[in-house]
Order: C-alpha cells, then structure tokens, then sequence
C-alpha cells in the first residue's frame, strides 16, 4: 500500500518522500486507517517494524486537517528510554519537516540548560510531546504544563515501561488529561498486566497483531561495518572470493540498484539488474536467465524480497541496510530455502548503524561483525549509540521558534 492511498495530506506526503519510505510497512497498512478513523488503538509492534511511522503520520495528518488551540500540547507520546524518545522526536522531525508543527523531546539525565528549554516549551504550547515518564512530572508537578487540549496519547514500548516501574507515573500523567482524547498503546509482549493497563485506558479499541517471524536458524547471517566508500570494493572482493553460483544483492533504491549494476558489468560479473522500471518483458527475461544459471547474479530492490522462491541462493548481499526489520527477514530468506544452507552478509555504512541496531533488536541477537581486511584500509567501529542522536537532541522546537 502506498502512503498516497491513504489520503494523507501532501505536506506529509513530501516529508515521508524525503524519509525515502515508499510503502508502508505492515504496521503501517493496518493502524494508520483505524487512528485517521479517531479508533483507540491497542496493536503488539516491536521495534524495527516502522511502528513510530505508524503513529506519527495520522497524527500530524489530523493536526495538520483539524483545528486545535494555539500555545497548548495536542499530542502526548509517553516511551521508557531518552533513546527513544530522542529518535521518535527526529522521526517527527523529518516526517514534519514541510509542515509547522512544533515537537520537543522531554528526558532526564540533561543538563540544567534542557529543562529550561523543555519548561519554555511547555508553558508557551508546543504541539507534540514526546517524553519520559520521570521527567514529565517533574514538570507537571511545577504546574506551568498546558494539557488541556491534549487529543492524542501515545504509549510507546508500553510493556518496558511497565517492567521498568512506570506505572504510578503513566497514571499520573494521563490523570492531567482531559477525558476526551485518542489513545494508542504500542507493545512488543501483551502480558496480562498490559492488557488491565488497556482495559483502564483504551475505549472500544482496534486490536492489531504484527507477528514478526524470525529468519531461519540455518542462514549464516555476517556484516560487514564500512564507510560508504568502501562498499563497492568490499562487494567485489566478496563476490571473487568464492565461486558462487547463484547471489542477491539487494538496495533499496532503483537508482542503485542501476548503479551498482553498471559498476559490476564494468567488472565483468555475470550480473543483471531486477526493479520495476523493468518492462515485463525483460523482467521475465532476467529472471528466467537467473533460474537456468546462465546469469550468476542478480541486483535487485525490495520487490523480490517477497515472493520469489528460487531454490539454492547460496548468498544474499544487503549492499545497504533495509529500511525495516521486515524487509530484512524477507530479504535474507531468499537463501537457504528448502532446509539448504546459506549466507546473508549486510554492509553497514555509518549513517546505517542505527537503523542495523534496530533490525539486531527485532532479531533478539546480534549479527557476527566480520573483519574488513586490511588492504581496504581502515573501518569504522560499531557503535550504533554514538550515531543515533542528532546535536539538538531532536529538539526542532529550538529551531522553529
Ligand atoms: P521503527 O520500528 O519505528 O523503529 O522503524 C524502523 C525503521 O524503519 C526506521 O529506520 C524507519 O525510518 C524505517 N521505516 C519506517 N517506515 C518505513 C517505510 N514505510 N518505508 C521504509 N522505511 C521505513
């Protein structure tokens, strides 16, 4: 499903196209309808399946088409960790870009200087929140925070927050809001305390399930962590160093796909390329070559992710990170079909890191890092904490006013 066919206003729809998200995720096709419906919302998402997307557009859809007070909070997000709410808050940022909604992440552990910031922001009315437990009623409790007017609650990693000790504070939050409002409460697990916690919040909620399933234990799952610059060497070397019969790569984009593709015909590697700027024609072509093994590897975006069932792809090479963790079990699931075994090796570029930890979280494990050898100079280290927040901690409040 496309974004556009969900009828999402156009200065969202810019700022989901410059995200670079062409379909929604599955998360995505099923809560965005029932919440622009004004639904309560109860849905089990982990991390990594596009779940922040999937609140925050119909959100600023009904921002953006629907009137509310000016200088007051419309929308209350309410998550566990600053982690997280820096990223929901830079998520907002690029999918808000082209409209003036104002957001401002609120988290302990700053400096003396950030809650000066946060109180400013409070008492003046931004229009969304997202924030830690703790920290939020150290505000509420000094009395200036305006949320009279807030329509939309937004609980987010419900189940950490609970095992985390939250409860009393989420209560106490919620009991500053005005009765009438949308709630929506996302949850990797469903034990029985979060469902008494949806029982007290939720009214005659939609229930959504994301069964995320794991990636077959026989796949050899590597990556490689690089610069960007170091991918097109990298890939080579890999593809020479064994005698491969049958390989994927995937890139999210047309545009490399095509690239890469031309760069490795170049090389002379038996090699074509698969997207849907391909007329059928040629497309059926191609695959047909591939399955005969007259052509040794195939380039391909996220269109033969799903579906293609070609027995004995012995490697699937992620030339970049896939942009949900989904994509990424379907993706390295086109090797070691039927029982046999396979590799699937993801090159990680800096600016991927983040995006890589997120996939590792869905997948419960952390994928073996192999060494870039020497001859391609240095690599980066892995750290994906260093390269999640931006200098303003997602703050775009700063910025705007
Ligand atoms: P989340 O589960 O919200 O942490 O999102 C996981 C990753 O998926 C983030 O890097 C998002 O930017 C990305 N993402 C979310 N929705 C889409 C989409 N429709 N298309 C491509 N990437 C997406």
């Amino acid at each position: 499903m496309n974004f556009r066919e969900l009828g999402l206003d156009e200065k969202l729809l810019e700022g989901i196209d410059s995200m670079g998200y062409e379909t929604a995720t599955p998360v995505q096709a099923q809560v965005i309808q029932p919440i622009l419906a004004g639904k309560d919302i109860i849905a089990s998402a982990q991390t990594g399946t596009g779940k922040t997307a999937a609140f925050l557009l119909p959100i600023i859809h009904k921002m953006l088409t629907s009137h509310h007070a000016a200088h007051q909070i419309n929308a209350l997000i309410i998550v566990p960790t600053r982690e997280l709410a820096i990223q929901i808050a830079e998520t907002m940022e690029g999918l808000g870009y082209f409209t003036d909604i104002s957001c401002i992440a609120v988290y302990g552990g700053g400096d003396g200087n950030s809650f000066v910031t946060e109180k400013k922001a409070l008492s003046s009315g931004v229009d969304m929140v997202v924030c830690t437990p703790g920290r939020m009623i150290a505000h509420l409790n000094m009395g200036y925070v305006k949320m009279k007017e807030v329509n939309y609650l937004v609980l987010d990693e419900a189940d950490r927050m609970l095992d985390m000790g939250f409860n009393d504070d989420i209560m106490k939050i919620i009991s500053f809001l005005p009765k009438q409002r949308q709630n929506l409460l996302f949850s990797a697990t469903m034990p029985p305390k979060m469902r008494d916690l949806a029982r007290k919040l939720l009214k005659d909620p939609v229930e959504i399930n994301i069964a995320v399933s794991k990636p077959p234990e026989q796949i050899v799952q590597q990556a490689y962590v690089v610069y960007e610059q170091q991918k097109i060497p990298l890939i080579k070397f890999v593809l020479n160093s064994k005698d491969y019969t049958r390989v994927i790569i995937f890139c999210s984009k047309k545009q490399n796909v095509k690239q890469l593709t031309a760069e490795l015909k170049r090389a002379k590697f038996s090699i074509e390329e698969i997207h849907s700027d391909l007329l059928q024609d040629k497309r059926e072509k191609v695959m047909q070559d591939y399955r005969n093994k007259k052509l040794k590897i195939l380039v391909a975006t996220d269109i033969l992710s799903r579906g293609i069932d070609i027995e004995e792809i012995e490697l699937v090479i992620n030339f970049d990170v896939p942009n949900d963790g989904e994509d990424y079990i379907h993706r390295i699931g086109r090797t070691a079909r039927a029982e046999s075994q396979g590799t699937a090796i993801t090159f990680i570029s800096e600016a991927e890191q983040r995006k890589f930890a997120a996939i590792e979280e869905l997948l419960g494990k952390q994928v073996d890092k192999i060494l870039v050898p020497q001859e391609f100079g240095e690599a980066p280290a892995y750290s994906p904490r260093s390269h999640s927040a931006s200098k303003n901690g997602g703050n775009r409040w700063q910025k705007r006013r």
